[in-house]
């Protein structure tokens, strides 16, 4: 298994291994996915279909999905299988009947996944469910690849330095933060200027702000480049999902708002890149294909063969970019907002745009009003919340609970709101 390098990243203690510590990897390692049945999972057991004699599977979960977990359960001999819907214990016990998987229901059974002794873990739970999870295998000190961008969004106050504490090794899924974390591998954080992280710009890249407004959760959903789950599709169309990721950033590598700049590539095929003081960018290419940086996070320290397409320039033609536009699209300003408020804002941010987008997706309100609904929420919690340090999941879980119960009490007047 890869090491649990824990690196001192500035003055930040960081457990992203910055350099490739080449630590030998076993034969066979041991693998959990937490959230197999998603789309980041199905992405991750595609990887490990494809390379059975080096990886064996310890645990899967899922939510509610029982007939798909007890496939790829069945599929890969998988030695535990829980499903966080207790009322769905029997159904997967059933479903399992005759094979060796142990079964687990209720987020107990969620945490224990985790915490069983695989090597590597896929956190690809999504939302504010996969924090306690991911916590679990950081502190046993497992090779945790992240996803779930809402481990660091909501609790990445403290999510690092507790996986530097427990010498777990973050390995950043998220195609812009895996471009990342291969980009810095060249220099030193004091020749580190500044990080650049790419945009497709999402379905509504070229529309007016009156379009945007009115955009329906069919054109939402329809993502230009990328194949994702339904709520970070919308997030894609928004911008809201950059934002995240500008967060995710900030945590991962310890790197302040002024560090983090966005620019919009409609191709998608440079994902992330590094300006150096030599004035040096490093970029990481790559096909708009979740399988590569999972791939990376896999084979880590090493490299594997991946299945996805190899990169072909010429057939592309051309790369082109732009400035993001943070009037059209006010979710990227809120992030940058939300990162210099610090303290509990951030998971603010989240929340409110778990509750938008559910909103959205319900017909409650319309796509523009997802960004007011956000802002909204965080200026009331600005004004009148207890801005603490977060130092526990307990804490961000409890700035969760307060920011959605605000989001949901404002969302009749903004649904309302003209704009
Ligand atoms: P999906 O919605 O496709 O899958 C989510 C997975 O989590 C499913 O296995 C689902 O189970 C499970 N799940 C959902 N809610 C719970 C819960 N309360 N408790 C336990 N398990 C739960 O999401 P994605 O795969 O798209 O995204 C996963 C995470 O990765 C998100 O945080 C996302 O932001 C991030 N990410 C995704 C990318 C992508 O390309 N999709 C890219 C980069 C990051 P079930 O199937 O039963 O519902």
């Amino acid at each position: 298994m890869a090491s649990g390098a824990v690196l001192w990243f500035g003055d930040v203690m960081s457990a992203v291994p910055l350099r490739n510590n080449k630590a030998a990897a076993s034969a066979v390692r041991s693998v959990t996915v937490l959230g197999a049945t998603g789309s980041i999972g199905d992405s991750t057991m595609d990887l490990l279909r494809g390379a059975r004699d080096r990886y064996r599977v310890e645990a899967l979960t899922a939510n509610s999905n029982v007939e798909a977990l007890a496939k790829l359960a069945r599929e890969f001999g998988a030695r535990f299988a829980a499903i966080a819907d207790p009322t769905k214990l029997s159904a997967l016990k059933d479903a399992l009947a005759g094979t060796r998987t142990e079964c687990g229901a209720g987020e107990s059974a969620i945490i224990e996944a985790a915490a069983r002794p695989a090597d590597w873990v896929m956190a690809a739970v999504s939302g504010a469910a996969g924090l306690k999870p991911a916590l679990a295998a950081v502190d046993r000190g497992a090779s945790v690849a992240l996803a779930n961008k809402e481990c660091l969004v909501c609790a990445g106050d403290f999510f690092m330095e507790r996986a530097a504490k427990a010498g777990a090794c973050i390995l950043p899924a998220d195609s812009e933060h895996n471009a990342l974390f291969q980009a810095l591998a060249s220099g030193d954080r004091a020749e580190l200027v500044r990080v650049i992280i790419t945009a497709s710009g999402g379905p509504f890249r070229t529309w007016a702000p009156a379009d945007i407004e009115q955009a329906t959760l069919e054109q939402a959903l329809k993502h230009p480049n990328w194949s994702m789950g339904q709520k970070i599709t919308i997030d894609s169309a928004s911008m809201m999902n950059k934002g995240l990721e500008v967060i995710e950033a900030s945590y991962l590598f310890a790197l302040t708002p002024d560090e983090i700049d966005v620019l919009v590539h409609p191709q998608s095929i440079i994902h992330g890149m590094v300006e150096f003081s030599d004035r040096s960018v490093m970029a990481q290419l790559g096909a708009p294909d979740m399988r590569i940086p999972i791939a990376h996070c896999l084979g880590w320290p090493d490299r594997i063969v991946g299945p996805s397409a190899r990169l072909d320039l010429a057939k592309i033609g051309q790369l082109t970019f732009e400035a993001p536009d943070f009037a059209r699209f006010p979710g990227l300003r809120l992030a940058y907002e939300a990162l210099r408020t610090g303290k509990g804002a951030t998971t603010v941010y989240n929340a409110a745009n778990e509750v938008a987008v559910a909103a959205f997706i319900a017909g409650k309100i319309k796509f523009g009003a997802i960004a007011r609904l956000v802002e909204a929420t965080m200026n009331d919690w600005i004004r009148t919340g207890n801005r603490a340090p977060l130092v526990s999941a307990d804490d961000a879980i409890s700035v969760d609970h307060v920011a959605r119960n605000k989001a949901a009490a404002l969302l009749p007047q903004i649904a309302l709101k003209a704009t």
